[in-house]
């Protein structure tokens, strides 16, 4: 297919707000192209040119984009820059300044071969590698028409923001196959085995529906996550598993390792995919010379160690590992220690649909259990097995003394559930002084500029929500204006500036009374705590947190793993009278 076409396409999108249209519109695109042509477009959706697990990234402000435009159309820079604030979307801009010149060079290109182009473009690296981008985008514009412009610039900005989510392209995938979203759930149940939306639309073209129900992990691919339920008692963990599998809950951070000693290759993966080997160079060096297997992958929480006193650190502690710079010193200062406590892949076995006891007694025979913080950076997670709630709430108790967060309770013969937050783990959290025994993690979507001491930072308060996963929208739980230090409400707007837009994004619902004097696009999590949930009929999800404080940035989340609207309803129900 040509590049101009798809670009007729994406218009057409961009007019829509409804989710169904957009995933009729995306339907039919799919059944036009090919099985290369679906994964390249569906990563140029998402502004990129591979999956976005992968470090692949486009590095191009919009200085820069700009820089490409009015060198490849000779025009005036301070001319564009002005007609750029009046239209404020530089891809409109491009595009009627491209209505207006007439090149030679334009011609027709296929999305394989602007595909090709980009990815070059990405792929560049090192000193002088922005003149090599400038000139592979003005090449670009100039052969492309002014419509293909209008899209073509606002992807290596990721700016692409047709307002939908990955949920609607699998829908879409759905639709394709059947005309109506009946696949979904096992399209989204191998998407959470092989997060790679590219390679999913190219298997559903090549294979059909039977490649999808054979999907399983694949080395340096990361599984999407399983999450754990929640409950307060150990009674309540007995009546819900029986017997089960309990280890200390960790308070670090998740970490997913792809390990093929082949290779001689390690990767991690944070909680929300991002690839963060870089980061962790002790980790990687633990997992080359303690982990016993020849291509594995393996789940652990990573805490920051001190040797000399011989005890783990605090979260805030163990966080300042996660830098750019420094990275060795910071490795030196606060060694890390990883417990190990899931295996899902071996040597070609996928393990996710076997039972925990299956997956805990391979995990036991590629690591050795007799491993120690002392001397080792991997040890597994211990774990005792349990069917009495006294006995539970009495190693709930040990593990609070010994500083740590709680305990995770595990279903015996539970499998290993990609994605899900669901009731084969369940997590048993040291009860805060509040109603509320657990934080919300919630979305930042927009905020208000200060007034008084504030506006020094630009901002004096934050709106937050929780996501509906049933209508796929965000809905608000709260507006912020207390509980963050200077250095934090610094650092807010900092984020805050990065993503802020005048208009608002299509999956916010909104309640008059919560309009922002600034939109903030789907990106910043923050974890809150507070004392109470109560119904409040100003907030779209109907509760409001009341006495709500951050607790930190959750930068492993996804926006998608924010607290859920059922969770948070859960919640309300739950909290003390
Ligand atoms: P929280 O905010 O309560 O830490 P979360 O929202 O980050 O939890 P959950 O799935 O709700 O994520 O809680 C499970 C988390 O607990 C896991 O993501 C993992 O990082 C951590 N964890 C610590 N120790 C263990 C363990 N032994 N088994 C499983 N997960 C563990």
């Amino acid at each position: 297919m040509y590049f101009s076409r798809l670009a007729t396409y994406f218009e057409r999108i961009e007019g829509k707000s409804s989710r169904l249209e957009i995933t009729q519109i995306l339907a039919e695109l799919f059944n036009e192209l090919n099985a290369e042509e679906i994964g390249q477009t569906v990563y140029l959706l998402q502004g990129r040119v591979a999956p976005l697990f992968e470090k692949t990234e486009f590095g191009m402000a919009e200085k820069t984009v700009i820089k490409s435009i009015v060198s490849s159309l000779n025009i005036d820079r301070p001319y564009f820059e002005k007609e750029n604030r009046r239209l404020g979307d530089v891809g409109k801009t491009v595009e009627e300044f491209k209505k207006q010149y007439v090149s030679f060079e334009e011609k027709e290109m296929t999305i394989n071969e602007v595909f090709l182009e980009l990815e070059r473009l990405a792929k560049s690296s090192g000193d002088g590698s922005n003149d090599i981008k400038v000139g592979i985008l003005s090449g670009l514009i100039r052969q492309l028409d002014s419509k293909s412009c209008r899209f073509l610039v606002r992807i290596p900005q990721g700016m692409m923001r047709l307002g939908f989510s990955d949920m609607t392209i699998i829908d879409a995938y759905s639709w394709a196959l059947c005309g109506s979203k009946q696949f979904r759930p096992e399209i989204e149940a191998a998407y959470h085995v092989r997060p790679d939306l590219g390679y999913i639309g190219r298997l559903i073209k090549e294979k059909g529906m039977e490649g999808i129900k054979k999907v399983t992990p694949h080395i340096f691919t990361p599984i999407i996550m399983m999450r754990a339920e929640r409950l307060s008692s150990g009674e309540e963990i007995v009546k819900q598993l029986g017997e089960c599998a309990v280890e200390p809950k960790y308070d670090g951070f998740r970490l997913q390792i792809h390990y093929s000693k082949k290779l001689n290759e390690v990767r991690l993966y944070s909680r929300n995919l991002e690839d963060v080997t870089l980061m962790y160079p002790d980790v990687v060096e633990g997992v080359k010379n303690e982990i016993h297997a020849d291509e594995i992958i393996i789940e652990g929480e990573a805490i920051g160690y001190n040797p000399q006193i011989d005890q783990f650190l605090p979260f805030q502690e163990t966080v300042q590992r996660k830098r750019k710079y420094d990275i060795e010193e910071k490795a030196r200062e606060i060694p890390l220690k990883l417990f190990v406590f899931e295996l899902l892949y071996n040597s070609g076995a996928s393990f996710i649909n076997e039972p925990f006891t299956k997956r805990r007694e391979k995990l036991e025979s590629v690591i050795d259990v007799q491993n120690n913080p002392k001397q080792n950076t991997i040890i597994i997670a211990p774990h005792t097995l349990l069917s009495d709630a006294a006995r539970i709430e009495k190693t709930f108790d040990e593990a609070i003394a010994d500083g740590l967060e709680g305990i995770i309770a595990k279903k015996l013969d539970g499998t290993y559930r990609p994605g899900a937050r669901g009731w084969n783990w369940i997590k048993f959290k040291r009860s805060y002084s509040s109603k509320i025994h657990d934080t919300v993690d919630c979305l930042v979507m927009g905020y208000d500029t200060g007034k008084g001491k504030r506006t020094d930072f630009g901002i004096g308060a934050f709106l937050v929500g929780v996501y509906d996963e049933k209508e796929e929208v965000y809905k608000t739980v709260s507006k912020i204006g207390t509980g963050l230090t200077d250095e934090e409400w610094r650092e807010m707007k900092k984020r805050c500036n990065k993503l802020q837009t005048k208009t608002k994004p299509a999956q916010y619902a909104i309640d008059k009374t919560m309009e922002v004097d600034m939109w903030v696009a789907p990106g910043i999590v923050v974890e809150i705590k507070a004392d109470e949930i109560t119904q409040s009929p100003n907030h779209t999800a109907l509760f409001a947190l009341r006495f709500p404080r951050l607790v930190r940035f959750r930068d492993d989340k996804s926006i998608t793993d924010v607290t859920s609207f059922s969770e948070i309803s859960a919640l309300y129900t739950k909290q003390e009278a």
